[in-house]
């Protein structure tokens, strides 16, 4: 027998959401796992995709992205954040936020280049970091509070430090960046040649009247940093795999050198089609308050169990912590509650490196009202 080589990345399995997700369907268990409503999007913007399909727009997109959508995506930059990106050399229209991110670690990070990152991670950051051999340098946030020290993040800075990964606001824990924590990262980056890569699919998820503070809007980090956005997310549509990255000029040109190579180019009548939705903002303007209802719905629902409920800042994931209830390590509770409670959800410690295991617990609430009702009463039998 021949003895044929092993990938790059041979000691990863596959991810956690797809892992629990088939434990969902398996057990006939209401999945609260991986993150993705189990509702319609709007008609109007469905309308849209028909519209354009039919009219002839099939054929390749631009490498960087249909300029219609580069223009709306630039206007909402401008109108969240006050900061102005040019749609033509600015902003690149990606295959979904997965793909910005690898295309921008692939795009920067060499072999010994450093990268800082914040655990609870998501899953995808560390492995497409060591597939281009970046090293990666972790600070932990913790339960309940999942705050940054940022002395110790500071201290994790090198020479060799290429990039720091965020996201804000964060998957899974929910918390977002205050200014006190940007006014600390800017402090770190100055005179420093540091490159940001800011993972804000949930900014337009953000709570109870909270404001989610964009690296876009603060010049000393615009300047060097990579966005990257997801229409999955703003729209509920995450199967169509759409999103962007807008940075400056000069790191636009470095990234599509990447991505026309990773991807080329993506759908072009889903593109043409959001930039038509996108011209009513109201499209996107109620999205926290649409998802801060469905929180508020499930924390009520759960108020009364042994569950604890942690702070849900933004995103639409609730972590409970779940200490009173069992001392497992959080996958075998996980398991069990789908198995036998028939609610799936995802385990904390497959965002830590080190498993750092805290009896925590994450719930995903973008779901009708009714599978919300039916997993809060099952959990409540708990
Ligand atoms: N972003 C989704 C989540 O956090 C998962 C996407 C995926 O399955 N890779 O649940």
């Amino acid at each position: 027998m021949i003895q044929l080589p092993l990938s790059k990345l041979s000691n990863i399995g596959t991810t956690i959401f797809s892992q629990m997700t088939q434990l969902a369907n398996e057990n006939e268990a209401i999945n609260l796992s991986q993150g993705f409503p189990d509702f319609m999007p709007d008609p109007e913007l469905l309308d849209h995709v028909d519209y354009f399909i039919k009219k002839g727009f099939n054929q390749y997109a631009p490498m960087g992205g249909m300029i219609t959508l580069k223009e709306e995506i630039a206007r909402k930059i401008e109108n969240s954040h006050q900061a102005i990106y040019h749609p033509d050399s600015e902003i690149t229209v990606t295959a979904g936020g997965t793909q910005a991110i690898f295309t921008a670690v692939a795009t920067f990070v060499k072999k010994d280049d450093e990268v800082i990152i914040f655990e609870p991670a998501y899953d995808c950051y560390e492995p497409t970091v060591e597939l281009f051999g970046g090293i990666i340098k972790r600070f932990e946030m913790k339960a309940p509070d999942y705050t940054i020290d940022w002395t110790a993040v500071k201290n994790l800075v090198t020479d060799k430090t290429k990039m720091i990964i965020l996201n804000n606001p964060n998957n899974p824990s929910g918390k977002i960046l205050t200014e006190h924590d940007i006014q600390e990262l800017i402090s770190i980056v100055k005179g420093t040649s540091i490159l940001i890569l800011s993972d804000e699919v949930y900014e337009n998820i953000v709570f109870d009247g909270k404001q989610h503070l964009s690296i876009a809007k603060y010049p000393e980090l615009k300047e060097r940093s990579l966005l990257v956005a997801s229409f999955g997310k703003l729209f509920h549509v995450t199967g169509w795999k759409i999103g962007y990255c807008a940075a400056p000029k000069v790191l636009t040109d470095e990234f599509r050198k990447i991505h026309q190579f990773n991807v080329f180019s993506v759908n072009t009548p889903m593109q043409l089609a959001l930039a038509a939705y996108m011209k009513n903002e109201d499209h996107y303007n109620h999205l926290s308050q649409f998802f801060q209802e469905k929180r508020d719905f499930l924390r009520k629902g759960l108020a009364g169990t042994s569950f604890e409920l942690l702070d849900c800042e933004g995103t639409y994931f609730q972590a409970l912590k779940y200490d009173k209830i069992s001392d497992k390590n959080d996958f075998d509770f996980a398991s069990e509650l789908t198995i036998t409670h028939k609610v799936a959800s995802v385990p904390f410690s497959s965002f830590y490196k080190n498993k750092l295991n805290e009896h925590v617990i994450r719930l995903c609430f973008a779901k009708k009202q009714e599978t919300l009702e039916k997993a809060i009463e099952n959990l409540s039998k708990i």
